[in-house]
């Protein structure tokens, strides 16, 4: 099976650019941010959302799948389909501060791995080249600067119907830079062996164009 591994903070544009260029070579586009965000609204529907112990607890009563149809991902929370309830930014805020809780990250390394191990997939995620997958073929870490990363999510928001301001948007995808970088568990950094690519002055075309560029050079 050949795994891509592609890493990157919140708003580089991973989940679209990997998702095209997933579709295109044929490959199952995992989208791992969604296992943390469904563990965070599975927090926040108990009311227990900032509280480790408590998190650490529901675990143990709570079952994450990804089901895959016609290569779109949805995420299950005990058989319900959560996908549309993930994207707020109160849950972005919750998966980054679940994600800092080493319990979490134990309890969804399998699960990732195990579609690694059965699918040719492009996984996109913080870690996936430091610790999900270690010995993926390729890994390619994606970034942008936090405006303009900001402002794609803010677009985004926009487009979604969303009232938010910019400033706000791009507090936020500081503070998620901050946390995700500076956990002591799954740092988010590029590995030894990861292609840096930067996307600030590509467009999605030029983004996907350059994944599939690596990944060919790679497999
Ligand atoms: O990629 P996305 O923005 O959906 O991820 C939400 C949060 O989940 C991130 O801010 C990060 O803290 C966490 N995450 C992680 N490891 C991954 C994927 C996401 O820690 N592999």
């Amino acid at each position: 099976m050949i795994n891509v591994a592609i890493d990157g903070p919140a708003g580089a544009g991973k989940s679209t650019v990997a998702k095209a260029a997933a579709k295109k070579l044929g490959y199952i586009y995992v989208d791992t941010g969604a296992l943390y965000r469904t563990v965070a609204l599975a927090a926040q529907r108990k009311g227990i959302l900032g509280k480790t112990d408590e998190i650490i607890e529901m675990l143990s009563d709570i079952k994450v799948e990804l089901k895959y149809i016609d290569g779109v991902q949805s995420v299950l929370l005990n058989g319900e389909d959560v996908s549309s309830f993930i994207r707020t930014p109160e849950i972005s805020m919750g998966a980054s501060a679940v994600s800092a809780i080493p319990k979490v990250r134990e309890f969804l390394l399998d699960l990732q791995r195990d579609i690694a191990k059965n699918n040719n997939v492009i996984m996109d995620g913080r870690d996936i080249a430091t610790v999900v997958l270690p010995n993926a073929d390729v890994k390619i870490f994606l970034f942008a600067s936090p405006e303009c990363r900001a402002k794609r999510r803010y677009d985004e928001l926009i487009a979604k119907g969303e009232s938010v301001m910019f400033e706000d948007v791009l507090a936020d995808v500081n503070q998620r830079d901050y946390q995700d970088s500076h956990r002591e568990i799954a740092p988010l950094k590029p590995s030894e062996e990861s292609v840096l690519l930067d996307t600030s002055e590509l467009n999605l075309e030029e983004s996907i164009a350059a994944i599939i560029k690596i990944v060919k050079e790679n497999v």
